[in-house]
């Protein structure tokens, strides 16, 4: 395992829509650690056709949580590899308690823990419309809206030009499942975070600029601090 006790863990909390994945890599590149986005591991084995990305089909299809058990060892799996070995930022995992045990008692193993928890707080009703305004590169996985964040083209991603696709699980049926499942399940994580006194809150209902500054600040605050 390449983590160990100085590793920078820190996980990017939020509801589908509330802008992880906008921000993710910009504060992994601040960290100087890779980002680990659960649901872009998810999509890939599924791509792929791996024995994981054909069980986890069926429940994000739907909008639901791929069972704990699949993606705890997924995560860990990745943690495991050398450039996990100065920390990581963790966008989209974890989305259960049950998860959160699990990424504790591993790191504990490993004499490492989370750093911070940075939940990117959005009001729930206007998750449905950033969702449904949402276009994702299937080759790079950067993401655009329609309104909020548009492609200098339209129709094609800015950093490698491929055709930009509109997720099938943004359709907006399968959103209100999301925001539904998120709410029961997800929302007990930052109450999680909290009571471990790691969580620090980020207005992310603003413009993108102001929600990557607070996001910097958060990350570089000391831990009673918010944004
Ligand atoms: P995301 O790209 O983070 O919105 O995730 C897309 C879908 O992948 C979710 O709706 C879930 O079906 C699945 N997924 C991603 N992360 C997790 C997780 N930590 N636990 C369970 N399912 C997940």
């Amino acid at each position: 395992m390449a983590l160990h006790a100085d590793s920078d863990v820190v996980l990017l909390l939020g509801a589908p829509g509330a802008g992880k994945g906008t921000q993710a890599q910009y504060l992994a590149d601040l960290l100087g650690v890779p980002s680990v986005a659960s649901g872009d591991l998810l999509r890939q084995h599924r791509r792929l056709g791996t024995p994981l990305g054909r069980a986890a089909q069926e429940y994000m299809d739907r909008g639901d949580l791929v069972p704990d058990d699949l993606v705890v060892e997924m995560i860990m799996d990745r943690l495991s590899h050398r450039d996990a070995e100065r920390g990581v930022l963790l966008d989209g995992f974890p989305r259960t308690v049950a998860q959160a045990e699990a990424l504790d008692r591993s790191l504990a193993k490993r004499g490492a823990r989370v750093r911070s928890a940075v939940y990117l707080d959005v009001p729930t009703e206007v998750l449905v419309e950033r969702l449904a305004g949402r276009w994702s590169c299937p080759s790079c996985n950067a993401t655009f809206h329609s309104l909020f964040n548009p492609s200098s083209t339209g129709d094609r991603c800015d950093r490698c030009g491929t055709q930009l696709q509109q997720r099938p699980d943004d359709r907006r049926e399968v959103v209100a499942n999301r925001v539904q499942v998120y709410l029961r399940d997800t929302v007990p994580v930052v109450s999680y975070y909290e009571a471990r006194g790691c969580l620090r809150r980020v207005n992310g209902h603003r413009e993108i600029g102001e929600v990557r500054d607070a996001l910097a600040s958060a990350v570089r605050a000391p831990i009673a601090a918010t944004a």
